[in-house]
């Protein structure tokens, strides 16, 4: 069935149960609401919930467009007039009509339609929306990157047809007023305007059988999942354009862009800051007054061991070259690794004497911060 014709024979804002003058935001909550609820994930074994679902998602993808409700309101105001009209359009498939038999309808019809077709909305070649998704990432996975999946509901390439809107077994043939060009030219006196052809709409090929799971359009609302691939070195929040991985256009328009939107999960032991990577290790009073070599963990899942010099006080922070994060074509990030003086809590007898032995040699830390204090 023609979308034109369709949209004599349907309310679609019945079928939303919205007012007419419903605002844009107001047709896409209620479309969530009940596309959740009919979705056929949910209602395995109802194919009504099926079919109602078919019927709201293509009353939204009309009413979701603001040309196009435009145009589905003219249409439906007109009535009458163009349910006569309808019933004489050939084979029900494509938007064919003759103007020049019309008279005064045909100009009628031919403005609603054409008007319509100029800005984009009905049979109009028209890109694809862009989506975006969320992508959770543990630390690692950012810092390394990873080949993944992401998955989504919305507007698919109608596996029926394979987006080509005709059914299984027909093709798509080309329009006879236009030669598949799409447009007709209009000569007026001197000048020769081109429009868009209004037998094809401007596709330059006409549906002779649409098909049914999609109504002509090669669309159809369904899960999906894209792969995708998430570059070393991806921050927290961070948007990543995945081009030509959106929604399909409709009537061979480009597809839109698929945004992934990434959250990485916090690290037990590793933070970061900017491209470096930061982990603080535990030290003892030993190794901080002697110095000495430590053994570090990195995040490329291997140590690294750090010198450290006698006397390092406990928050001191030493670099590691090279061993942070290194995104594709940046150079790469340092480990920052912070020492943190563990003390011990429950000592031996031996241990007390030896740390009582050091103390009594001590010199009071505090003298000058005193001295200072009253300056
Ligand atoms: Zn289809
Ligand atoms: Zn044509």
């Amino acid at each position: 069935m023609a979308a034109e014709r369709e949209w004599l024979e349907k309310d679609y804002y019945k079928i939303l149960g919205v007012a007419k003058d419903a605002a844009a935001k107001e047709i896409t909550k209620t479309y969530r609401k009940l596309a959740r609820e009919l979705h056929p994930d949910a209602n395995p074994d109802d194919p009504s919930a099926e079919e109602r679902y078919k019927e709201v998602s293509s009353a939204y993808a009309v009413l979701s467009d603001e040309a196009k409700r435009k145009e589905y309101d003219e249409v439906r105001r007109l009535g009458p007039m163009a349910g006569g009209f309808g019933g004489g359009m050939p084979g029900g498939g494509g938007v064919r009509f003759d103007t020049s038999n019309l008279g005064d309808l045909g100009d009628l019809f031919g403005s609603v339609f054409n008007r319509g077709r100029t800005r984009g909305g009905a049979t109009h070649a028209t890109p694809g929306a862009d989506i975006e998704a969320d992508l959770h990432l543990s630390f690692l996975d950012s810092v390394q990157g990873l080949t993944t999946k992401v998955h989504l509901t919305g507007q698919a390439t109608c596996q029926t047809c394979s987006g080509s809107g005709a059914a299984p077994g027909t093709s798509p043939v080309t329009c006879n007023a236009c030669h598949g060009r799409g447009a007709v030219d209009d000569d007026q006196g001197f000048f020769s305007f081109s429009r868009p052809c209004p037998q094809c709409g401007g596709r330059g090929q006409i549906i002779e059988s649409p098909c049914g799971n999609c109504g002509g359009v090669g669309l159809e609302h369904r899960a999906r999942e894209i792969k995708v691939r998430i570059p070393a070195g991806v921050n927290d929040g961070q948007r990543i354009r995945l081009r030509g991985k959106g929604e399909p256009g409709r009537y061979g328009g480009p597809r839109g862009d698929l945004y992934v939107r990434v959250h990485v999960a916090k690290h037990k032991i590793f933070g970061r800051k900017k491209n470096n990577v930061t982990v603080t290790v535990p030290i003892t009073f030993a190794e901080a007054a002697l110095g000495g070599p430590i053994t570090v963990p990195t995040v490329d899942g291997d140590t690294v061991t750090l010198k450290i010099p006698a006397g390092t006080p406990s928050g001191k922070t030493f670099r590691v070259k090279g061993r942070g994060v290194t995104p594709s074509g940046k150079p790469a990030g340092s480990l920052l690794v912070t020492v943190a003086g563990v003390v011990p809590t429950d000592l031996s007898d031996e241990q007390r004497a030896a740390v009582e032995q050091l103390a009594a040699n001590d010199v009071d830390p505090r003298t000058a911060l005193v001295g200072e204090a009253g300056s």
